[in-house]
């Protein structure tokens, strides 16, 4: 079973993969999509998990697969209805992950109205470094991450800038789906996504207690 790792080595098996889309509106300008009056969710398959150590693997049915950055919650108390005075509490580590995302594939299906499943659901494309343990980020909703591509700045992510911030996610997810112990949540991804190529690597920090790098094969 697919898991998730802490910096302390303990692992987490991942039961659900829960993705918030237009989530910062300096992304949402850069692909011409309005911001909705809801969070955007989409779901990626547990098999599309990959760790630090694997290589991304670009897919063949795509010709261009884009990186978002994003900040990943991983929920450690489950519920349903969570009441964002208690959302954080639910959360049980902070780590960092790419929403791969085969662009063509996206708009294609965005034409005509079409799932994004397999255009976000591929092998591999929930990247994800390891967990820090929730007490470790003291004031998550003034977290900051950041990416590069091949060692040029791409993305700064602000959680300040959220459009719907991690307390309103929770609460909303939980809203609409029972959440479980397991599940992982990623919080959207700022402005500056771009293309991969093969030997690409894409490096990621979050604040100055977690680093994550990822290389294509
Ligand atoms: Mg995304």
């Amino acid at each position: 079973m697919p898991a998730i790792r802490f910096t302390d080595h303990r692992e987490l098996p991942v039961a659900n993969i829960f993705c918030i889309g237009r989530n910062y509106a300096a992304h949402a300008a850069e692909l011409g999509n309005k911001v909705e009056p809801e969070p955007v969710v989409f779901l990626k398959p547990t098999s599309a998990l990959l760790h630090e150590e694997q290589k991304v693997v670009l897919p063949a049915h795509s010709r261009d697969v884009h990186y978002e950055g994003e900040l990943v919650l991983v929920v450690g108390t489950a519920g349903k209805n969570i009441h964002r005075e208690a959302a954080l509490s639910h959360i049980a580590g902070y780590g960092l992950g790419l929403d791969l995302t085969a662009r063509d594939l996206q708009s294609s299906a965005k034409e005509k109205g079409l799932p994004w499943a397999v255009a976000k659901g591929f092998d591999g494309a929930a990247c994800v470094s390891r967990f820090l343990s929730a007490e470790m980020i003291p004031q998550p909703l003034a977290a900051s991450f950041w990416l590069d591509l091949n060692g040029v700045r791409r993305q700064d992510g602000d959680c300040m800038l959220m459009i719907y911030d991690l307390p309103c996610i929770i609460e909303y997810l939980s809203s609409r789906f029972a959440l479980q112990v397991g599940d992982l949540i990623y919080t959207g991804t700022p402005a500056g996504v771009g293309a991969l190529q093969s030997g690409d690597v894409v490096k990621m920090g979050l604040l100055d207690k977690l680093q994550a790098q990822f290389t294509v094969a």
